[in-house]
């Protein structure tokens, strides 16, 4: 595909992506503006990212950060943020590279990257990732476990601590993501009645779901394949 067709059929993709938002935040009596698309790139290569951007998809997710830490200098003009699991080895990469890691999941990952964002002198966005469903294959707080660790993320002086951000089920039915969803929210506003340094955000909700999601309140929808297509399979 030459480079303005494929401008022209991201555009189209924004548009419908963008009305489906709109769509389910109406239906919520919420703002479209309120909801942050966050599309996610992995897999796809750096001259179809840039086409993307160049679309409008100005702010993207990758999930793994040696792709995000190669891809990032080809493609211009986007922001990054960190979806994926973050080993602590990888921490200073990351924080290079990524706005915002999504995916913040012990105190000691969130001490470490504050300790490197201070010595490069910024303020890193960050989400704490919970594992609302306790599924043992995903990664993030367990609800119990995050409830103790926020106040003292809290005091860490370089980290803006954003929101909380789970990962669903994968599901043959997006109603069946509701109860992740909501369970979130609730956890959300339990937490920030104690502390209300820990910010609004919600980041939940992809391709086969996020209509959902934004029902529930998602202010940040990380949608892949509704954008980028169907991804290879590893
Ligand atoms: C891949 C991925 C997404 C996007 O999934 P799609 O089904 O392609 O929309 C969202 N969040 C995370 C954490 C991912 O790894």
């Amino acid at each position: 595909m030459t480079e303005p067709a494929a401008v022209a059929l991201f555009r189209e993709r924004r548009e419908q992506v963008l009305g489906r938002i709109a769509v389910a935040a109406a239906r919520a009596g919420r703002d479209a503006e309120s909801v942050t698309l966050v599309a996610v790139s992995k897999t796809v290569d750096a001259g179809r990212v840039q086409s993307a951007v160049d679309a409008g998809f100005t702010l993207l997710g990758e999930n793994r950060v040696q792709e995000g830490v190669a891809k990032a200098p080809l493609v211009a003009g986007a922001r990054w943020h960190l979806i994926g699991p973050l080993q602590s080895n990888k921490a200073r990469r990351a924080i290079e590279v990524f706005e915002t890691i999504e995916t913040v999941d012990s105190v000691d990952l969130a001490a470490r990257l504050d300790r490197l964002a201070g010595e490069i002198g910024r303020q890193l966005g960050v989400f704490l990732q919970v594992n609302v469903d306790r599924d043992p294959k995903k990664a993030g707080f367990a609800p119990e476990e995050i409830v103790p660790a926020v106040p003292g993320i809290l005091g860490l002086p370089n980290l803006r601590v954003l929101g909380l951000m789970t990962v669903g089920r994968l599901v043959s039915d997006p109603e069946q993501a509701r109860p992740t969803f909501r369970a979130l929210r609730a956890l959300s506003e339990r937490l920030r009645a104690s502390e209300p340094g820990l910010g609004a955000g919600l980041s939940m909700g992809m391709t086969e779901d996020f209509e959902v999601a934004i029902e529930e309140g998602a202010t940040l929808v990380r949608i892949g394949r509704a954008i980028f297509g169907e991804r290879p399979t590893a």
